[in-house]
């Protein structure tokens, strides 16, 4: 029997973001639910047909969502948070969950379900809120209706499901609920939809069906332990039910294999990219009859597989297992890769050789089973894609031997600054002479219409170059003019020349690359085009020193240079897999380093060097934390400490949750912190009381995620809490997050209340 191919997900948005259009044309009331659904029925076609083409034997099915696939399941078993049932259209409640509603005439104002990030990935999963008596009800109406799809095209389906356990560990308690209980006692009750749900696919005539259960990939307390134990045998007990296919990626399986060799369950699947030394241990113990899923095809990142690599590992599962236990897919779904490289007209034709797209992907996974039979595959593809890499290799080898000696030298010392830093603050009070409590802001501004207008007019040339300098250094001044006025103490550019924090530099960095349609989603209708980097990094000229310098002249206040930092560059875009992302992460550094120098020497007095993804760059695994730290914070270290004593470095992290990491935060040694806090302040300050924070720290305390002005009430009592728990004289005062995405009249309100808050707590502190 041959080995069969199959891939774990396809990518949902479209070719050409169909999705995306389609969705928002009925959100804004353009157009009406039949064809947002038409919409999203084409595209399954076409992809389900595409994989059938292809020659996939086992094709996914129900990995498509018009949103999210975690909300998908959430309503699927029922798991509706009570406020939301008022809605009783069943489109327009599943939207409401996923992007709230207001409707003032009807009486309704609903804020959406929390949405967090899906593992080390940058897309965005719904999170189910739950109750602490929640019950299940089975609503299987979306799965059928695409089973029924599927099954119209003449292919296999495997449809696929969060599994039981990832879903419950991913969902949350609805705030009202006690803290401290764990979703995973709601195991028992959920347990009888699946089986429920299994024994209806059964029916339909599906023979496997994908459990996605990732978070077998954590290290397992002894109650998910347990709760593994309970679900996967007592699925795998059902008596009418599809065959289980028990998916693993963006880690090992490590010890918790047991759970699933023990349980019945019938395969199993591994992200043999990221953990290849896995295989000989799980092939020595999987159980006799139970098949086994090789993930070898690369589904996080953009290049051409290394076939032969890929190929001897299949071989040695062949030899161990024999070809009938054997699946050979993509490590992970194909959701975080783009969906076609044929589209792609404008990349350079060589490095375009390099690489696969989903499309490309599919064709790899077949090829590979294909091969499996043959000690020495001979096929012209499985030939072509060596000949790729070969060149790929010699091209990289010769690539830019300067960097890479350059990132070779990088000593301990240059990741730290000379002097501690109460030393450094002392001096750099002396020269700012900042109020206590001083305020700022995280970066940007508006982007309002006309910046994004005059930006398409000067791509388009419609604009000439130096039109659109004259239009952006008219915004600067007024966005200094306006921070001035509001009396902010520190001011910033407004970062009106980018689009995108990691795409503006990519784009004058050496070694990215740039596609035309690499869309990738990142949440609902949103997605990303991630830069591609592929060679050696380097900064050919300074990047910001000119904005910079044109909006420091603008102004006596400080002007904050703005810059990414080498881990969130390196975390959103896809990166080389020829050389450690940790050495990657080191070229970045350099540049930047090189770039904050040149800032200093212009007279840029403080630096902002922004770590959004830091904790999202963050493995599975607890115990592979410190490895991946260790480089990361050594990487932001190397970026920002060549500057002198009194040149101030801040830093911005995008969330609150950094109680485990803060020792790590505290080793990036900036002198300034600006985090996100507001949302969730209480957690943010507990971390702060229980382990407190030795420099200067701005917790946000203006949540710009949402439109509404808050009160200098609010922010008073925020920065007071702030204040019982660390000294003032290290308390800076600012907003969550960047400005970019809201408008002006709302920014001017908020600041002038911030400002009065900073304000009114200063003269509380200093009576008299
Ligand atoms: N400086 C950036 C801005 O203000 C930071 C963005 C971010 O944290 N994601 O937009
Ligand atoms: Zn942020």
């Amino acid at each position: 029997m041959p080995v069969l191919a199959t891939v774990l997900g396809h990518p949902r948005i479209g070719i050409a973001r169909e999705l995306k259009k389609a969705l928002e044309a009925y959100w804004s009331g353009a157009t009406p639910a039949e064809s947002l659904l038409a919409t999203a029925q084409e595209i399954r076609t076409r992809h389900w047909s595409i994989m059938k083409e292809a020659g996939l034997d086992q094709v996914p099915c129900n990995d498509f969502s018009l949103y999210d696939h975690m909300l998908d399941m959430a309503v699927t078993v029922g798991a509706i948070p009570d406020r939301f049932q008022k809605i009783a259209d069943p489109l327009n409640r599943y939207f409401a969950l996923a992007r709230g509603v207001q409707d003032r005439g009807a009486g309704i104002d609903l804020s959406p379900l929390e949405m967090t990030k899906w593992f080390d990935t940058n897309y965005h999963y719904i999170v189910p809120e739950l109750d602490a008596d929640q019950s299940f009800v089975l609503n299987p109406t979306k799965i059928s209706a695409e089973l029924a799809e599927a099954q119209a095209l003449g292919i296999t389906p495997r449809p696929v499901l969060p599994g039981p356990v990832t879903f419950l560990k991913l969902s949350k308690y609805a705030d009202d609920v006690a803290a401290g209980l764990d979703t995973l006692e709601l195991l028992p009750r959920l347990l009888p939809a699946y089986e429920e749900l299994l024994a209806l696919l059964a029916g339909h005539g599906v023979t496997w069906v994908q459990l996605d259960e990732p978070c077998l990939c954590f290290e397992l307390d002894p109650a998910s332990q347990q709760a593994y134990r309970t679900a996967l045998t007592r699925l795998a007990g059902g008596a009418k039910r599809p065959g289980l296919l028990v998916a693993t990626y963006f880690g090992s399986i490590g010890e918790n294999l047991g759970l699933v060799t023990d349980s019945g369950c019938e395969a199993l699947h591994l992200d043999l990219v990221r953990a290849p030394e896995e295989l000989d241990g799980v092939l020595a113990a999987l159980p006799a009859g139970m098949k086994l899923s090789l993930g070898v095809v690369d589904g996080r990142n953009v290049w051409r597989a290394d076939l032969e690599q890929a190929h001897r590992t299949v071989r040695r599962a062949v030899d161990a297992l024999g070809s009938e236990r054997v699946m050979v897919a993509s490590s992970c779904s194909l959701l975080h890769v783009p969906v076609d490289l044929d589209a792609e007209t404008r990349l350079d034709a060589e490095l375009k050789s390099w690489m696969a797209f989903a499309a490309q992907k599919v064709a790899e996974v077949r090829l590979l089973a294909d091969a499996a039979q043959q000690e020495e595959p001979q096929d012209a593809a499985f030939v072509q894609a060596g000949a790729a890499l070969a060149r790929r290799r010699a091209a990289a080898a010769a690539d830019n031997p300067a960097v890479r000696h350059r990132a070779e030298q990088v000593t301990e010392a240059m990741t730290r600054r000379g002097t501690p830093f109460a030393e450094r603050s002392a001096r750099q009070k002396r020269r700012f002479d900042l109020p206590l409590l001083p305020t700022t802001t995280i970066g940007s501004f508006p982007q309002s219409r006309e910046v994004r207008e005059a930006r398409s007019k000067w791509r388009s040339g419609a604009l000439d170059s130096e039109g659109y300098q004259d239009f952006l250094r008219a915004e600067i001044r007024r966005c200094i003019e306006k921070q001035e006025k509001l009396g902010l103490d520190v001011l910033v550019h407004g970062e009106f020349e980018r689009t995108d924090m990691v795409e503006y530099f990519g784009e004058q960095l050496d070694g990215f690359a740039f596609t035309q349609n690499g869309w990738v989603q990142s949440y609902g209708s949103r997605c990303v085009k991630p830069p591609v980097l592929y060679g050696n990094v380097a900064r050919p000229r300074p990047m910001t020193v000119e904005w910079s310098s044109f909006a420091q002249s603008l102004s006596k206040r400080p002007v904050k240079g703005m810059l990414t930092g080498p881990v969130t560059i390196l975390q959103w875009s896809f990166v080389r897999n020829d050389q450690p992302r940790s050495e990657t992460c080191r070229e970045i550094a350099l540049a930047l380093r090189d770039e904050v120098a040149d800032l200093e020497q212009a007279g840029i007095s403080m630096i902002q060097m922004d770590e959004p993804a830091i904790r999202e760059g963050l493995p599975l695994r607890r115990r592979d934390w410190p490895e991946y730290l260790e480089w990361a914070v050594a990487a932001f270290s190397l970026s920002t400490a060549g500057v002198s004593d009194e040149t101030q470095i801040h830093t911005h992290m995008c969330y609150s949750e950094f109680g485990d990491i803060l020792p790590s935060i505290v080793a990036m040694d900036a002198d300034v912190l600006s985090i996100e806090s507001s949302r969730s302040r209480m957690e943010l300050l507990s971390h702060f009381r229980q382990y407190g924070y030795p420099n200067d720290v701005g917790p946000g305390i203006y949540d710009i995620h949402s439109p509404r002005v808050p009160t200098v009430e609010e922010m008073t009592t925020l920065l007071g809490l702030a204040a019982e728990v660390l000294p003032a004289e290290r308390l800076w005062v600012n907003p969550d997050c960047g400005l970019k995405t809201r408008g002006w009249p709302e920014i001017e309100a908020s600041l002038a209340n911030m400002v009065q808050a900073a304000r009114q707590i200063r003269l509380r502190l200093t009576p008299g």
